[in-house]
C-alpha cells in the first residue's frame, strides 16, 4: 500500500485528496487510523499530493502576541459552545462582505461548507468532537480567493495547515484575504466509532437533524430528530460514554497522538478555545468563555472587529488548564484494548478498557429506566476530566 505520508500518520484533512487531478487518492478510515493511499493504476507521479502534505511540508508555527479570554453578546454566546468568539468572529467577517468556510453537521457528516449569508452562520456553531470531513472545501476557498473576496477559513489544526499549504503557491496577494482560525484540540476520532455508539443505542445518524456535543460545560450527546427539541443520549445525570472515551483520550486516530500542533506555536491567526483556568465568577462560567491567542495582525484584526467583551487572562494557569498548549493527547494503556474490542461493538470495548465506570453508569442508567432512582437535572459536568 502506497502512501501520501508516513503509515498511519495520516490527519484526514484531505488536501491531498483535492489536488489530485487523477481522482487517484482515497483516505481508509481503519477506525484506529487514516491513512490517504494512492491507486498506482491511476498515479502520474506528479508529486502534488505530497507537496501539499502537511506531514510532508511543515506550515510555519507562530507563538502567540495577544492573549485574552472573553466572549460574544449574549444572543451568540447562547447558541455557541464556548464563549462564542468563533460565531462572533463569523458574523462580523460576514457583515464586512467576506466568506465563511467551516464545518457543519448535514446527512450525518461533518462536512464543511462556505457562506456569506449571516443567517446560513448558525449551521456551523457548536463543537463536534469527532473528525470532521473538509473534503473538497480547499478548492471552494481557493476560489473565492482568486475572484478578490475574503475568506475566513475555521478547523482543527491540521486543516487549517492543510489550507495554509493550498494557497502558498497563489500569485502574491491572494493569500492575503485569507483568515485563518484553529482550535485547540484534544484530538479526534474517527466519525465511524460515533455512528457505531449511535446504532447500538438504537439511533441512525443519517436520520438526525442535529447533534450536540455539550452545552456549554456540561458534556453529552444529545440528538434532534424533526422539529423537536434536543434529548440526551443516556439519561440526564448518567455518563455518556461516547464523552467518556473522547475526554479521556481513549478513541482517537493514532496520528493525534504526535499532533505536530498541539504546541504553543500556533498555525493559524487566531486560535480559540475553552478558558477552563478562568477567574471569572461562576455565573459567567457557566455561559461559556472562550480562550483567545492571536498570532497576527491580521488576527488582530479578527479580534477587534467581533465586538466580543475581552479580558486579561492568566496565561500560565490557561496553559495549565490545556495540554494542547504544549503536548498532545496521551494515548491511554487501555487504547489497544478498545480497539482490539470494537468488533464486538462500541460498548463493549468501552466496557472493557473502563469496566468500574460502565457498569456503574449501567447500573444507574436501568435504576432510572425502572423508575427506582431519578435522574440528574443535566448531563454530567464534565470540566474537569477535560483538562
Ligand atoms: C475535536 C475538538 C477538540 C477540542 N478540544 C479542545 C480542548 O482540548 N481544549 C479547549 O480549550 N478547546 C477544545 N476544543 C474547542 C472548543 O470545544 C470550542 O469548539 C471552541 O472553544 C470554540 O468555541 P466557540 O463558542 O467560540 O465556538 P462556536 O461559536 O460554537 O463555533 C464552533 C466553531 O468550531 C467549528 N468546529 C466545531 N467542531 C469542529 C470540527 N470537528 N472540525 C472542524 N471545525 C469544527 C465550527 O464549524 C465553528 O466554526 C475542541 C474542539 C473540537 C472540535
Amino acid at each position: 500500500m502506497r502512501t501520501v505520508c508516513k503509515q498511519n500518520s495520516c490527519t484526514g484533512c484531505m488536501a491531498c485528496v483535492g489536488k489530485c487531478k487523477r481522482e487517484a487518492i482515497s483516505i481508509q478510515d481503519s477506525f484506529s487510523a487514516y491513512n490517504a493511499v494512492i491507486d498506482e493504476g491511476k498515479c502520474v507521479n506528479c508529486g502534488a499530493c505530497e507537496r501539499v502534505c502537511p506531514n510532508n511540508h511543515k506550515v510555519n508555527l507562530n507563538e502567540p502576541i495577544y492573549w485574552k479570554e472573553g466572549w460574544a453578546s449574549d444572543d451568540v454566546r447562547m447558541k455557541a459552545s464556548s464563549g462564542g468568539a468563533a460565531s462572533a468572529m463569523m458574523e462580523c467577517f460576514v457583515d464586512d462582505g467576506g466568506y465563511v468556510a467551516a464545518c457543519l453537521f448535514r446527512n450525518g457528516e461533518f462536512f464543511f461548507d462556505i457562506t456569506n449569508k449571516k443567517d446560513e452562520l448558525i449551521r456551523f456553531a457548536g463543537s463536534k468532537y469527532v473528525k470532521s470531513n473538509p473534503v473538497g472545501i480547499y478548492d471552494k476557498v481557493v476560489e473565492k480567493l482568486k475572484n478578490g473576496k475574503k475568506v475566513l477559513f475555521i478547523g482543527l489544526p491540521c486543516q487549517v495547515a492543510a489550507i495554509k499549504n493550498y494557497t502558498i503557491t497563489m500569485p502574491a496577494g491572494i493569500g492575503e484575504n485569507l483568515y485563518t482560525v484553529d482550535l485547540i484540540c484534544h484530538g479526534t476520532p474517527s466519525p465511524k466509532i460515533l455512528s457505531l455508539a449511535l446504532r447500538e443505542k438504537g439511533i441512525n445518524i443519517k436520520q438526525l437533524r442535529d447533534i450536540r456535543f455539550r452545552n456549554k460545560t456540561n458534556f453529552g450527546l444529545s440528538s434532534q430528530n424533526g422539529d423537536n427539541g434536543y434529548k440526551t443520549i443516556t439519561p440526564m445525570g448518567v455518563q455518556d460514554m461516547y464523552t467518556y472515551a473522547f475526554l479521556t483520550s481513549l478513541d482517537y486516530t493514532e496520528n493525534c497522538y504526535s499532533c505536530q500542533y498541539a504546541t504553543l506555536g500556533r498555525v493559524s491567526d487566531v486560535t480559540i478555545g475553552d478558558s477552563w483556568g478562568s477567574n471569572q465568577p461562576d455565573s459567567e462560567q457557566g455561559k461559556g468563555i472562550s480562550l483567545i491567542l492571536c498570532q497576527t495582525n491580521k488576527g488582530m484584526t479578527l479580534i477587534q472587529n467581533s465586538g466580543m467583551t475581552l479580558e486579561k487572562v492568566d496565561v500560565e494557569k490557561a496553559i495549565e488548564a490545556n495540554h494542547q498548549l504544549r503536548h498532545p493527547s496521551i494515548a491511554p494503556e487501555t487504547r489497544e484494548v478498545f480497539f482490539g474490542n470494537l468488533g464486538k461493538g462500541f460498548y463493549k470495548a468501552v466496557s472493557k478498557c473502563a469496566p468500574k465506570v460502565y457498569y456503574k453508569q449501567k447500573l444507574k442508567e436501568n435504576l432510572i429506566k425502572l423508575k427506582i432512582i431519578r435522574g440528574g437535572a443535566s448531563p454530567i459536568e464534565y470540566k474537569i476530566s477535560f483538562r
